[in-house]
């Protein structure tokens, strides 16, 4: 399969992109050294894989940025026993490096043909655990609520209300806020009844379309 040729430059992504601009969770770092990035991107730009951007992955959807998996997923303060759910699956990246660092993972995807590409990216590397819903991510998944992290990998006006009411208690939600124009990373935090928002950094993410998103209009 070629391994071998990817694992300088994925060193290197986790060296230059990733601890030089304050990446610290020691989990993540090695889950970051272990998944093959290059197998959940098409095969004609495989060698871009580890570079420090987003890649195109078909029906104008992305991977996103390696930098900010990363970030969005140690905003989640993720511990082992911990339940999560990904909305926006895309190409199964950033669910395969949830699945290092917790055991139980729900995913869903709304554009069929890509969450059935997910799955197969996924069992390639052996993580059928990942469980791949095909639907609309904005109402969550009610039946396997709570989730003690949530994390919305497309850009939503707000948070979805349904996915505030399926957070637990003391559960972390990360997101990118905002429109077409761009969006701000956002940490929201359940205690109790409570729940607190942390404004974090500008991103761009491709718009998150469904019933408590954007319209399909602004796809
Ligand atoms: N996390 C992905 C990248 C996400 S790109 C990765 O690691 O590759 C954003 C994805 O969200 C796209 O695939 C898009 O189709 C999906 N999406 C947008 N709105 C959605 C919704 N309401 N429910 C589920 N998925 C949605």
């Amino acid at each position: 399969m070629g391994e071998e040729k990817y694992k300088k430059p994925r060193e290197r992504m986790v060296v230059e992109q990733l601890e030089r601009r304050g990446i610290v969770d020691e989990r993540l770092l090695a889950a970051m050294r272990a998944v093959p990035r290059h197998l959940f991107v098409p095969s004609n730009i495989r060698n871009r894989a580890y570079c420090d951007y987003p890649l195109r992955i078909g029906h104008q959807q992305t991977i996103s940025q390696p930098y900010i998996v990363a970030l969005m997923t140690q905003l989640l303060e993720l511990k082992p026993e911990d339940k999560v759910l990904e909305v926006g699956t895309g190409s199964g990246y950033q669910a395969a490096i949830l699945a290092q660092l917790v055991d139980k993972v729900y995913t869903i995807e709304r554009i069929q043909e890509l969450a059935e590409r997910a799955r197969e990216n996924l069992a390639a590397i052996g993580l059928e655990k990942v469980k791949v819903e095909i639907g609309d991510g904005t109402r969550g998944l009610p039946e396997e609520m709570p989730f003690d992290a949530i994390v919305i990998t497309a850009a939503a006006p707000s948070v979805p209300e349904p996915l505030k009411e399926q957070l637990a208690d003391g559960g972390r939600l990360v997101l990118p806020a905002g429109g077409h124009g761009g969006q701000y990373l956002e940490r929201w935090t359940r205690q109790g009844e409570i729940i607190s928002r942390e404004k974090l950094i500008p991103v761009a993410f491709v718009p998150l379309i469904g019933e408590y998103g954007w319209p399909s209009g602004m796809a």
